[in-house]
């Protein structure tokens, strides 16, 4: 068996242009456009292109983006005087904060003074709930991606074996309760996971999200097996590479991700997509029905 490669880039270009009607559609009825806030602490190299690209991702769709740059040494009070401003904002319907911020600030207090209404990347509390229980309002960009990817390839979930390797807030965890919510019967391994081979041979999909190049080699990979690497490792010689032997793998999958162009541009994708939603959501006044925004000064 080969697997048929699932295009991301492709998918993410769909997605991206059916995101550019959506936006003329809201500046024609309202004359609003979606805006997206931006904010960055620290020069860490990595963190710049992405906003660089997620700004860009913006712009090509018809997105405002403001981009808000602080120093590594900046008091967190300045940067949550900052959200709370954007929160108040009726031209901003995104807030971002990109991580990972600088190690002497408290994220989530950062990111649960985001408006849970504006709260795109969906990390604040009220809509990690909503992964829970369901009725998310915003999902988180990764998972949401990977998801429209097996949607994209009528990949069908209700009672498949899906195995997540790797059980972060903000990739793994996600995943495993947006698939739960497909009736998909879940696994989650991670670092301390005993014999992850055992798991993983199980699995109908396979989605790895460990940071950890050739971790996923064809013997622990059942034949047929869908398989999406999230992971994006730099090797030493410059190569971006993810989680998963690609050629090993490719030859026993029946579908499987590349990296790059597999789950990478879909999440910058799903950006925009929940900022338009975000929009809608302020044009036809459905907001987060329990509160709109957590206290931004909670005591540790
Ligand atoms: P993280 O470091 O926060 O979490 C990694 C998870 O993998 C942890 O739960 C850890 O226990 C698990 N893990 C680590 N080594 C393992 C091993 N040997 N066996 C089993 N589990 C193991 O990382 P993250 O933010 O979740 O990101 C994971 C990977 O996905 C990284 O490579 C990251 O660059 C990539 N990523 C890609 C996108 C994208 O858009 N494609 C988005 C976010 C993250």
């Amino acid at each position: 068996m080969t697997a048929k490669i699932i295009d991301g880039v492709a998918v993410a270009k769909k997605i991206r242009d059916d995101c550019r009607g959506r936006v003329q559609r809201i500046v024609a009825q309202s004359g609003t456009r979606p805006g997206l806030a931006v904010i960055i602490v620290g020069s860490d190299p990595a963190s710049q292109i992405y906003v660089r690209n997620k700004i860009r991702a913006c712009a090509n769709v018809g997105i405002e983006s403001l981009r808000f740059d602080y120093p590594a040494d900046v008091n967190q009070d300045a940067v949550i005087d900052r959200i709370t401003r954007l929160n108040d904002d009726p031209a901003v319907h995104g807030i971002l904060v990109q991580l990972p911020l600088p190690p002497s600030f408290d994220m989530a207090r950062i990111l649960h003074s985001i408006s849970a209404d504006k709260d795109v990347d969906g990390f604040h509390l009220y809509n990690v709930g909503g992964l829970v229980v369901g009725g998310t309002v915003f999902p988180p960009c990764t998972p949401y991606g990977v998801l429209k990817l097996l949607e994209h390839e009528h990949i069908a979930l209700e009672g498949r074996n899906v195995v997540v390797v790797g059980a972060s807030n903000i990739v793994g965890k996600p995943m495993a309760l947006m698939l739960m919510q497909h009736e998909a019967t879940v696994s989650i391994c991670h670092a301390k996971t005993r014999d992850l081979a055992q798991f993983t041979i199980l699995a109908d999909i396979l989605v790895v999200a460990a940071g950890y190049p050739n971790l996923i080699q064809p013997e622990m990979v059942r034949t047929g097996a869908v398989v999406i690497d999230v992971g994006i490792n730099r090797l030493g010689d410059g190569r971006l590479v993810g989680d998963v032997n690609f050629d090993g793998v490719a030859a026993k999958a029946s579908y499987i991700t590349p990296v790059p162009g597999g789950v990478g541009p879909m999440t910058v994708s799903m950006l925009l997509v929940n900022t338009i939603t975000s929009c809608e959501r302020w044009q036809q006044q459905t907001f987060v029905p329990i509160f709109s925004k957590f206290p931004a000064r909670v005591t540790k």
